[in-house]
């Protein structure tokens, strides 16, 4: 970049021109991801503005030269060769991705922009390290320590939602951890303030941001996996940011800041709904190794209801509510749900459901399943509402959803899960649990719901249960 403004030119504003557009298009279009009825035409004009970002830097960017020339980028091939094979390889995935599938594809991707944005760094280092310029080796260095522990832990994260890899815990692990990251920080403080390029060094340091970030996400699992997945997502929005520095790239810097900040503020509600405490997950040991503190206690025994009863049930009320889950994703029984709610309506039966922040497996998956089966946005009550309105409700289903509803949350201390808000459903006058087994879910704890008087079992695959059912109270 020029460093005199009458160096500027023609190119330079319609380049800077372009990233005010992509920098609004960004916000524009993460405003309109707030609503699921404007999610998906947020997400094409983010994307135009990624898109006109990356092709006026290709095309319109220019580097100032030792001997005060300005050089347009020249390797065409290798760039578009990247950008081919990764649109293939991002929109094949993309497509071909199941919706239970989502949160490890997400953590997946999200590792590869950790990885380019410390790769960024080190090669910055190896080319271009100025001994004066101090400043800028202490942004390199942030960027490589925090690229390198979101692609770490972002791809522990995919083995372990992808269920390849377990829960990790070692005694003192959390000091062990802290231990690393001082350490690992006090590296980059010295490669900073000592003038001397060290590849050797700056080498030791990306090897132990590897292993911080591989023992950051090891011991985390049961609940508390999407507040790590969100947090991850934000590090590697700040890692991008530290690139737009490097490069003085304005969009870079913009989209990286968005990326930072939104996955922040999705942590902390992540970390309210789930009621945990931002210092635990970066501190890195809590949740999943608590699975086993809250053991199975018999709590009495479990009711059934026939098809035929439960039709008759939902077709007498006047407000169902369903609560949908996780087993609804798997069963891809979001259309049969929509089916019976147009049915029961048909009968005078007022139908919404309840979302529960952290239902399925990542933020905002039922929303986006009920969607794709066009419930209407307004039959959706968000956790708070729909705890309101449990009491004046008749019948609860819950569709494949077990840790949302659990009331362990409430009563039992030893629960992983104590503290997380949940849905109220015994507050309702009937509740129709609809799952294939006793089996837990994804917290692994018993759940005393099943076994209130209130509550009646119905056995079997959500979506064949569901259809069963359909047909039942359109009988009736
Ligand atoms: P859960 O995982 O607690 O329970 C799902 C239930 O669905 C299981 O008990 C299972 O029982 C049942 N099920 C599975 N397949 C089917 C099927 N085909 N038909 C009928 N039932 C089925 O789900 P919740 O949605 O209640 O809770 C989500 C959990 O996931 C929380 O613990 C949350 O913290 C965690 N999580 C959430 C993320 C997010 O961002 N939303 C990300 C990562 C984790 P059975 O086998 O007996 O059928």
């Amino acid at each position: 970049m020029p460093t005199t403004l009458a160096a500027f030119d023609l190119l330079d504003i319609i380049l800077w021109l372009s990233y005010i557009i992509g920098s609004v298009t960004f916000i524009f279009g993460l405003k309109m991801l707030s609503n699921p009825e404007t999610a998906r035409r947020g997400n094409l004009v983010a994307a135009a503005g990624m898109t006109l970002a990356i092709f006026t830097t290709i095309f319109l960017y220019r580097t100032q030269e030792e001997d005060g020339s300005r050089q347009h980028l020249h390797n065409y091939v290798w760039i578009f060769s990247g950008i081919i094979i990764g649109s293939i390889v991002g929109w094949y995935a993309a497509l071909k991705v199941k919706m239970t599938a989502m949160p490890q594809m997400v953590s997946l991707f999200n590792g590869m922009g950790g990885a380019c944005a410390a790769i960024i760094s080190i090669i910055e280092y190896q080319s271009h390290y100025n001994p004066e310029a101090w400043n800028l080796t202490a942004v390199t260095m942030a960027g490589m320590l925090i690229g390198s522990v979101s692609f770490a832990g972002s791809m522990i994260a995919f083995g372990k939602l992808n269920g390849n890899i377990g829960d990790k815990v070692f005694p003192g692990q959390t000091y062990i951890n802290m231990g690393l990251l001082l350490i690992t920080v006090a590296v980059g403080v010295y490669i900073t303030l000592t003038p001397v390029q060290n590849m050797m060094l700056l080498g030791i340091m990306a090897a132990m941001c590897l292993l911080y970030g591989v023992l950051f996400v090891l011991p985390i699992g049961g609940a508390d996996m999407p507040v790590v997945i969100s947090l991850l997502n934000s590090f590697t929005g700040v890692a991008a940011a530290c690139g737009g520095f490097i490069y003085h790239n304005q969009i870079m810097l913009t989209g990286g800041i968005l990326v930072g900040s939104a996955g922040t503020i999705l942590t902390i509600l992540m970390c309210r709904a789930m009621n945990r405490s931002l210092l635990n997950v970066i501190i890195g040991n809590f949740g999943g190794g608590a699975k086993a503190a809250a053991g199975a206690k018999e709590k009495g025994t479990v009711k059934e209801i026939s098809l035929s009863d439960a039709a008759v049930l939902l077709s007498y009320s006047k407000k169902v509510m369903v609560v949908p889950g996780y087993g609804l994703a798997v069963a891809q029984a979001q259309h049969t749900v929509h089916e019976l709610e147009k049915i029961l309506e048909e009968k005078g039966v007022e139908m919404k459901y309840a979302i529960h922040p952290v239902a399925g497996r990542m933020p905002g998956h039922m929303n986006v399943l009920l969607a794709e089966a066009d419930v209407s946005y307004d039959k959706l009550l968000e956790m708070e509402d729909a705890n309101n309105e449990f009491p004046t409700t008749d019948v609860v289903i819950v569709v494949g959803a077990n840790d949302v509803v659990n009331p362990a949350a409430k009563t039992d201390p030893a629960s992983p899960i104590y503290g997380m808000p949940i849905l109220d459903v015994e507050n309702a006058q009937n509740v129709i649990v609809m799952k294939r087994s006793m089996n837990p879910g994804y917290a692994g704890i018993e759940n005393e719901l099943f076994y209130s008087p209130k509550t009646r079992m119905l056995f079997g695959d959500a979506k064949a249960t569901l259809q069963k059912l359909v047909s039942e109270v359109k009988a009736n």
